[in-house]
């Protein structure tokens, strides 16, 4: 059945730091929905007499739909241990992290946390996300789950992890991969769900679980690769002991064939020019993580010598290393760290690192993160009256139709809050999270 929503629209049609006109913006829209799909949008005055009279149309004037956000890093079993104090990376894995993710070795724990955790992206408005899970099977068994019956276009993936962890937390080089080429066959391309294989990170896999990651990898290309790279200098110091061989940390997964498109590397801050230019070549997408970054303190993203290296860019929340799941947050963070290095990223570029840049970077282009008809409806209502302060500072600048200084202001301002409505799949999606969190 055909559902229309009556709203500002806004979404881009090109690369804002390529294009000047890459905003798209329609003042008095409509869009309409059917069966999981975007099918119309356009102009109010002139689209609805083209839509059957029986059509519902939601009046939402005064919001702006715009595609849902993508949040390209975060991991599951980290919701028990967001917002806990650490000294730094590695201590905080010790402390909280590694026992949190122990108890992911029973799949009731998973199949709650799964469930928890994919109502929260929902409040947020982030209808597509890249998932660690734990190094359990059954942790991304529960969420690939849960994701399917909500309809999710999301990537997730097993943690390989072979030494270097407690031993409960540790598969075995065969093993950990054999695991993720058994959950990739089960899951991978089942509805808009996506297989990632997941080493968590250098310091956790052996030479030889690497190898075997990086053959199923290259035997299976249509499957994601997710891993971490240059977030803490104490780490990259720790890598280079580990890998003498190689030239750089993030060079250590490209000697085991792990660096290539579809492949996702999460915080990427501590590089050097060849690691740069080696990401833009190969395609691999950085997955930046600026609220994790700030709160671990591990470093700042250059996101000048990232953007002049053609490095695919999207942003990540990094749930529980980033404090929250907002991707507000995320933005607003990133403006900080731009800052902090003198450095200025635009509310139009941030704004589509979170959606369109995002989806372009991971090759769902077209799919999501735009609202051309075709699209998946994967959309979200923004509110940008959400809050007395938020009404006051936005709706002149609503009114005055200044794109920039009003995404600026909402990115500033918001959290879920001013996420009035999250569909997925054209399916109303926060208000279904809302009501099974208050009858839980
Ligand atoms: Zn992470």
């Amino acid at each position: 059945m055909t559902i229309a929503l009556r709203a500002s629209l806004l979404d881009f049609t090109a690369d804002p730091s390529h294009s000047a006109g890459a905003v798209r913006w329609v003042d008095d829209g409509l869009l309409a929905m059917d069966r999981g799909r975007i099918v119309a949008r356009g102009d109010h005055a002139s689209l609805r007499p083209t839509l059957a009279a029986d059509v519902p149309v939601q009046d939402l004037r005064g919001r702006i739909v715009t595609p849902g956000f993508i949040d390209a890093h975060l991991h599951l079993p980290q919701i028990d241990v967001i917002a806990s104090p650490a000294p730094g990376l590695l201590q905080w894995l010790e402390r909280y992290t590694f026992p949190a993710e122990a108890a992911f070795a029973d799949p009731a724990v998973c199949a709650e946390a799964a469930r928890f955790f994919l109502d929260e992206l929902a409040l947020q408005g982030t209808t597509s996300a890249c998932v660690f899970g734990t190094v359990h099977a059954q942790s991304v068994e529960a969420l690939f789950a849960q994701a399917q019956a909500r309809d999710l276009r999301l990537v997730a993936g097993k943690c390989l992890m072979d030494v270097h962890a407690p031993d409960n937390l540790r598969d075995t080089a065969e093993g950990g991969v054999q695991a993720s080429a058994d959950l990739a066959a089960r899951w991978h391309g089942r509805g808009r769900l996506a297989y990632a294989v997941t080493p968590r990170f250098a310091g956790t896999s052996s030479r030889r679980q690497l190898e075997l990651a990086g053959e199923l990898a290259r035997a299976q290309p249509q499957l994601y690769i997710q891993s971490h790279v240059a977030e803490n200098v104490d780490e990259v110091r720790w890598i280079a002991e580990l890998f003498p061989e190689a030239r750089s940390y993030l060079d250590v997964y490209d000697r085991y064939g792990l660096l290539r498109s579809r492949a996702v590397y999460a915080h990427c801050i501590h590089l050097d020019a060849a690691d740069r230019a080696r990401m833009g070549e190969s395609g691999a997408v950085a997955a930046i993580c600026p609220t994790s970054n700030l709160f671990l303190g591990s470093g700042l993203f250059d996101f000048a010598a990232a953007l002049d290296a053609g490095m695919p860019l999207a942003l990540g929340t990094d749930v529980g290393g980033g404090q929250s799941f907002s991707m507000f947050s995320a933005m607003r963070s990133a403006h900080e760290i731009a800052r902090l290095r003198g450095q200025s990223v635009s509310s139009l570029q941030l704004w589509h690192w979170a959606t369109r840049g995002a989806a372009q970077a991971l090759g769902w282009g077209g799919a999501v993160g735009t609202l051309e008809p075709g699209a998946e409806a994967d959309l979200i209502v923004v509110d940008p009256a959400a809050t007395p302060l938020m009404a006051r500072r936005c709706t002149p600048l609503l009114r005055r139709e200044s794109i920039e200084e009003l995404l600026f202001a909402l990115l500033v301002l918001g959290d879920d809050r001013a996420v009035h409505e999250t569909y997925v799949a054209g399916r109303p999606a926060k208000s279904a999270a809302q009501h099974r969190l208050e009858n839980a």
